[in-house]
């Protein structure tokens, strides 16, 4: 297709394969192998002359399909679409790690991915060191001779830090590190990571690719040469997305500009709501001026992004009871829905840090996470607004 085209036609029409039927739609390819018309026909696909598919833990139409766009819209060479974003995280990791070497980890990062870099990675002789990512002189003091991967996210969850994508980017590349960037609470419509000298990205699909809280997917995108290193790791230990959960995520993102453009219109408006509120203790928003890494988010960034950390006045107990009194908003750990969630990160998705790691964090006992879905920002504020006065209350 066209290479004029934009992000949005792309993310609506782009198709891998020419439709069979002349379906409009794509169809859902549930099997499990493919045939071949002739014995010679199956030597060469097996033997990587010819193109096809020959078993769907290697590949299928519809992981083709989501991928190809995904592709399109990270600016990647290939990818891989796996199971579940840890898998994709997982298959970075091992793919690129031998026993003896050390990682170098962003200090704000999803909680599963620190489980299996402290549980995981150091059973396996891999060593590494959290840094708080925002002092790039700091990271260059951390790289030891052993140091293979520098390893971000930006917005971190779940206080919404910055990173600086094009100086760690151009550090990775100085020092001879693969730098990994989990791109899940962007998405490619508001960040590209790739394109500021990162070397693979990474989603969990679950989220905003998804949109509507229906599957469990991930997938790691990146130059053709990396990706066929983690492809030989993946057709062996099998991280496979089903062909229905690509199907339905290919759909996905048809919708993607206009969900994420929504997510962060409201977003935003719940931020400036709560700032403006004197019950409010601290908000934390990357487009509000008041974000310390504003100017940085506003660069890197198309918008601020679907989340919004904060805290009342009265810590956790006040942060308990305005979580009860919310009629609207789910209360859920998972986030990028159409339905707006609410999160209390200490007691939840944070609670196995010790507290000199929530520290760290910025996790504080009050924080809330609120995922701005894409009700009515009207319904969305009473709501808040109505529990704000609830929990005042003795
Ligand atoms: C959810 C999430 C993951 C893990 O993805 P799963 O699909 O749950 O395996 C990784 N990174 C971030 C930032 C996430 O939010």
């Amino acid at each position: 297709m066209d290479k004029t085209l934009r992000f949005e036609t792309h993310a609506v029409r782009r198709q891998a394969k020419k439709s069979l039927h002349k379906e409009h739609s794509v169809p859902v390819f549930e099997t499990s192998s493919f045939i071949f018309d002739t014995a010679e026909e199956a030597q060469a696909v097996f033997a990587e002359e010819r193109e096809g598919n020959i078993y769907t833990r290697y590949s299928n139409p519809n992981s083709d399909e989501l991928i190809d766009k995904l592709c399109k819209l990270e600016g990647a060479g290939d990818g891989i679409a796996t199971a579940s974003g840890m898998a994709a995280v997982f298959l970075g990791f091992f793919t690129f790690l031998r026993p003896g070497d050390h990682i170098l980890v962003s200090r704000n990062i999803f909680g599963t991915t620190h489980l299996l870099i402290t549980q995981v990675l150091s059973k396996w002789g891999i060593s590494h060191t959290y840094v708080g990512m925002e002092n790039l002189k700091e990271v260059e003091e951390k790289i030891l001779p052993m140091t293979k991967i520098l390893y971000a996210e930006s917005p971190a969850n779940p206080g919404l830090d910055i990173l600086d994508l094009g100086k760690l980017g151009k550090l990775a590349q100085k020092k001879g590190l693969y730098f990994l960037f989990d791109n899940c609470f962007a998405t490619p419509y508001l960040q590209n990571p790739l394109r500021y000298g990162a070397d693979l990205v990474i989603h969990s699909t679950t989220k905003f690719i998804d949109g509507q809280g229906r599957t469990i997917g991930g997938a790691i995108l990146g130059s053709a040469e990396y990706i066929n290193e983690v492809r030989q790791l993946a057709r062996i230990t099998g991280p496979t997305m089903s062909p229905h959960t690509a199907w339905l995520l290919s759909k996905s993102l048809e919708t993607l500009s206009v969900r994420m453009e929504k997510h962060c219109q409201n977003a935003l408006m719940l931020a400036q709501y709560l700032e403006k509120n004197p019950d409010t203790k601290w908000v934390r928003y990357p487009f509000l001026p008041s974000h310390p890494q504003f100017n940085l988010a506003r660069k890197q960034m198309k918008m601020g992004g679907g989340l919004v950390s904060f805290e009342l006045h009265g810590g956790s107990g006040r942060a308990m009871k305005f979580v009860n009194a919310l009629k609207l908003m789910s209360i859920t750990s998972n986030l990028g829905d159409t339905r707006t969630t609410i999160t209390h990160p200490a007691t939840t998705t944070h609670s196995k840090l010790t507290p000199e790691e929530k520290k760290e964090s910025g996790i504080t006992d009050g924080m809330l996470r609120v995922s701005v879905g894409l009700e009515s920002i009207d319904d969305i504020i009473e709501d808040v607004e109505h529990a704000i006065l609830h929990s005042r209350k003795p």
